[in-house]
């Protein structure tokens, strides 16, 4: 059995997937994602200029050594470029696996540990008022699980995640497409330490006890001020308190450690095993937030889930809508196998145009994500509805601080 073919496209309704697919001599076909938030042109340049032709001819079922082949095969591996490459074809080889095999993918990881897999919403508000009513509707809807962003009072411009102005609740305001020059938000750490404990804690008890509540840092903080913020907000009980510091100074989460007992998820800019590898074996997170989409596919992420079973870290992959239904599949079927998941992040994918270009059955229902039982990952891509989108440029903010100095975005 022979890889025939690939083809990559890019471009999708309000995001630029990249969608990559492997054709066989035995008539089975497997789709990967490649989706590099605002940098999309580049790992289809990757896959186009110098994977394809190397696949040409090789054994689809060999995924093992064809990942092998892709990462120890280059002199400079690794990065997000490179591994979103290499997980989009890694994730179309194991759709033809199972497709071959007529079985769902989670029936090759072990088959399922679970039905529905937990997942969480994206609540944000301009201000505290405008958050409760974006959690609100999130619960209403049967979401156990909210990720609450709110807008800082006396902050200079809108910070993470939170729209500018109040009345907009729910939509996802990272992205902007009006260019690749990035818009400027201005931090001040001070007016976040005095406000968002505080506000943490009005969600909880106007919430109660069982919503599961999320809160993104989103590497903003020093060592020491992640390590007070997570000891303030003990009292609320959070889910988890995500990426409080940048993890490339992986030390600094042993500070927060020996301060907190507040659950810590890192992870979503990682690509490797090796990324965080301490992390897990010092026990200094509880949740891994890698994704398949630039994690390597699923050979390696699924070795990332099986090293965080030994060391009670359990999984919250990454589910940014950057991510395309293929990869949210891939993630799926992990999810429904694991034995230490944990929770999904999913921002509502199924607008009319994204479920005509990725057809699936795979649904949501009272926060919960169910799997397809489809033979391979369970989801299509149509290649008609593919042919109106094309690539358009976007880019993340940048974060200053007050005086001007650059900060982590
Ligand atoms: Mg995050």
């Amino acid at each position: 059995m022979k890889i025939t073919d690939a083809q990559v496209f890019v471009g999708g309704p309000a995001k630029n997937y990249v969608t990559i697919k492997i054709m066989t001599d035995a008539g089975v076909y497997g789709l990967g994602d490649a989706t590099l938030n605002n940098r999309e042109t580049l790992p289809a340049a990757y896959l186009t200029d110098y994977l394809i032709s190397n696949l040409i001819g090789m054994d689809p079922r060999q995924s093992e050594d064809i990942w092998q082949f892709l990462y120890r095969g280059a002199y400079f591996r690794g990065g997000p470029i490179a591994m979103a490459a290499y997980g989009a074809i890694d994730t179309a080889l194991w759709d033809i696996k199972a497709k071959l095999a007529g079985m769902p993918l989670y029936q090759l990881f072990g088959g399922k540990s679970r039905d529905g897999a937990l997942v969480y919403a994206h609540a944000a508000g301009a201000d505290l008022a405008d958050l409760m009513t974006s959690i609100a509707r999130y619960v209403d809807q049967g979401y156990k699980a909210v990720r609450v962003q709110c807008g800082i009072p006396g902050m200079p411009t809108a910070s993470y995640a939170v729209p500018e102005t109040a009345g907009q609740t729910g939509a996802d305001f990272i992205t902007d497409f009006s260019g690749i020059r990035p818009k400027t938000e201005i931090w001040d750490t001070d007016k976040y330490m005095r406000f968002m404990p505080d506000a943490l804690g009005q969600i909880r008890d106007k919430f109660g006890p069982d919503l599961k509540i999320l809160h993104d840092v989103h590497h903003r903080l020093l060592p020491r001020e992640a390590a007070a913020f997570a000891k303030a907000v003990e009292p609320v009980g959070l889910y988890w308190l995500e990426d409080p510091t940048p993890a490339e100074d992986q030390d600094a989460l042993k500070l927060i450690r020996q301060h907190s007992t507040t659950p810590i998820a890192i992870g979503e800019v990682f690509n490797t095993i090796w990324d965080c590898q301490k992390l897990i074996e010092q026990e200094l997170i509880d949740f891994i937030r890698i994704a398949v989409t630039y994690g390597g596919g699923i050979t390696h992420v699924k070795r990332i889930v099986d090293l965080a079973a030994l060391h009670h870290v359990r999984t919250g992959f990454h589910g940014a809508p950057s991510h395309s239904p293929i990869s949210m599949a891939a993630q799926a079927h992990l999810n429904a196998w694991a034995p230490n998941f944990g929770i999904q992040e999913y921002l509502v994918l199924g607008t009319p145009e994204c479920d005509a270009l990725f057809p699936s059955k795979h649904y949501l229902k009272d926060g919960l994500f169910y799997v397809s039982d489809d033979p391979g990952l369970g989801v299509d891509f149509d290649e008609g509805e593919a042919a109106q989108y094309e690539y358009k440029p976007g880019s993340h903010p940048v974060v200053r601080l007050q005086d001007g100095t650059l900060w982590n975005y």
